[in-house]
Parts: C-alpha cells; sequence; structure tokens
C-alpha cells in the first residue's frame, strides 16, 4: 500500500517513526520538469532511466522521487545515483499490465514529466555502529546509492551488503555493486538467488537465507532495507527476533 496516497475508510491507528523535538533534518522537496535523456536495458524487463531536470537535483542517497508519469498516475522510484547533478538515475521493473511501470517503460526518450523529489527516511546516519544494506529486486536502486556515498565519503565503518534477486537475470548491478563494495575499507557483499545456475557461488534462496549466519551480529548495526513487500516484513521480523531495535531499521517498501 502506498499510504501517502491512501485514503483511510475507517478508523485506522497511526505509528510515528520519528518522534523527537528536535527538527527534522529534512530537504524541501521541488518540483521539477524532468527530460527523459536515456534508457539502459539492466536486465530481464528492468532498465535503468536516466532524466535530465532543469537545475541540480536536491537529495540525499536512499531518498526517491514521485514520478508524475500520466495525469493522476503517479508513482514513486529511489534514485540510484549521488545527488548534486541535474541528471537523476533510476531503476525500475516493467510488470506487464499494470498502469505505472507500464507507463514508465512507454514514456520515448525526449519527453518530459513532472518530478517531485525528494522524499524518503532511508539516508544514511552518522556514527560509528556497521552498516547492513539490504536489497531484494529493484530494492538495489537506494541501496546503490548508498554504497556510492559510503565510497565516496570515504566512511571507514564495517558495511555488509546483502541483495537478493529471483533469477541471475534479474540480479542487475551486480558488477556494479561488487566494485563499489571492493572500495571500502572493511566491505563484505553477500548475494541469494532464488534459482542459482551450476555458477552462483552465493546463496541459493531468499535474502533472509542470506542474511541468517549474520543475524547475531546485527543488533549493533544501522540497517537499510528496500524491495518488495514480503521480503522487506520478512527481514523486518528476523531482525526483530534478533533483537534489533525499531529505530535502527530503515526501509522503503516498494510495494
Ligand atoms: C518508496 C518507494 C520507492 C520505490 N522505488 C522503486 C524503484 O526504485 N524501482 C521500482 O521498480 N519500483 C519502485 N517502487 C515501486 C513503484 O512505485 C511502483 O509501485 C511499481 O513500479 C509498480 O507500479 P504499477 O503501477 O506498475 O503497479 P500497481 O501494482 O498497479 O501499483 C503499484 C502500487 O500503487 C497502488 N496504486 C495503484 N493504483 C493506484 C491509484 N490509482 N492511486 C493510488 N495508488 C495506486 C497499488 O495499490 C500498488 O500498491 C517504489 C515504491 C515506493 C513506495
Amino acid at each position: 500500500m502506498v499510504t501517502c496516497q491512501s485514503r483511510p475508510l475507517s478508523d485506522l491507528v497511526i505509528k510515528p517513526t520519528w518522534v523527537s523535538d528536535e527538527p527534522r533534518p529534512e530537504l524541501p522537496t521541488a518540483d521539477h520538469k524532468a527530460q527523459l535523456v536515456e534508457v539502459e536495458e539492466l536486465g530481464l524487463q528492468i532498465c535503468r532511466f536516466r532524466f535530465q531536470l532543469e537545475g541540480e537535483a536536491v537529495y540525499r542517497a536512499g531518498q526517491y522521487a514521485i514520478l508524475e508519469l500520466a495525469p493522476k498516475l503517479r508513482r514513486c522510484y529511489s534514485m540510484s545515483d549521488l545527488p548534486g547533478s541535474p541528471v537523476v538515475e533510476l531503476i525500475a521493473k516493467r510488470y506487464e499490465g499494470r498502469p505505472g511501470s507500464e507507463q514508465l517503460f512507454r514514456l520515448p526518450v525526449g519527453s518530459s514529466i513532472n518530478m517531485e523529489l525528494p522524499y524518503g527516511d532511508m539516508w544514511l546516519r552518522e556514527g560509528l555502529r556497521p552498516v547492513v544494506l539490504i536489497a531484494g529486486g529493484t530494492g538495489v536502486s537506494p541501496i546503490l546509492a548508498l554504497v556510492r556515498q559510503l565510497v565516496e565519503s570515504g566512511d571507514q565503518r564495517p558495511v555488509r551488503v546483502f541483495y537478493g534477486a529471483t533469477t541471475q537475470d534479474q540480479l542487475v548491478c551486480w558488477d556494479e555493486l561488487a566494485s563499489l563494495v571492493d572500495r571500502l575499507p572493511s566491505g563484505r557483499l553477500h548475494g541469494a538467488l532464488l534459482t542459482g545456475g551450476d555458477s552462483w557461488v552465493g546463496t541459493t534462496g531468499l535474502v533472509t537465507d542470506a542474511l541468517t549466519p549474520y543475524l547475531e551480529a546485527m543488533a549493533d548495526s544501522d540497517i537499510y532495507l528496500a524491495g518488495p513487500p514480503p521480503m522487506v516484513n520478512a527481514v523486518r521480523v528476523l531482525l526483530r527476533e534478533h533483537s534489533v531495535q525499531f529505530d535502527r531499521i530503515h526501509y522503503d517498501s516498494f510495494g
């Protein structure tokens, strides 16, 4: 459920994820005209879209934009690159017959749409705790941005990255992620494929299977998590069972 676009039909319980007397370190959201300048095919029904804005895109790595793909058709997509340039990169999957992603994949190069950014709370917190980044499917998009930030800022914290997909051709940007993780002073990358081939050396199974051996050590980490709702929910349950504090888990659920 996209809560920011939902209308409640009955009473509901609201659970705030931020309660503090301090002002929230938000960046103001801005409206942009965004021109699609490049579409790069990355894997099975997954592409990287590059949009050119009229000025610099101001956001934090890990945040997302809302794209107005057609009148009343608004969908969220996370930036995969670092801020500070007028080009915004998004990685998206095509779901056949579903309105938002179909419309995004049908946009002709050269066409323009409205784009609002930034939104979201999944930006990197400072501190000394180890960092754990967990991506499922196109959840790799904000996780790539966070890894880029850790590399570019010379961050010294230990970092573990977990990335799961169904098949090898959906494990997009694996090599890109691996070479970034290699540049971290203390970085490890773990992959999980539901259907791994003979050449696959990572975990065969779900991303939760890849996490299992490391769960005990995670109670002390800051954790960032992005992907489809079943994966995000399963990981959150596991983390809670292993005493990771609620306020150390930052996530975007893509449904
Ligand atoms: C924070 C966030 C970040 C995301 N980042 C990415 C990303 O980087 N890459 C990526 O591929 N996907 C991402 N997504 C998912 C993306 O926004 C779309 O949900 C996805 O592309 C499927 O959209 P769809 O319209 O094709 O499918 P649908 O299943 O038709 O719609 C997707 C969601 O929108 C809801 N919805 C459908 N119609 C309406 C409507 N008229 N009004 C309001 N809500 C409606 C549905 O209930 C469903 O939850 C992200 C989602 C969120 C919430």
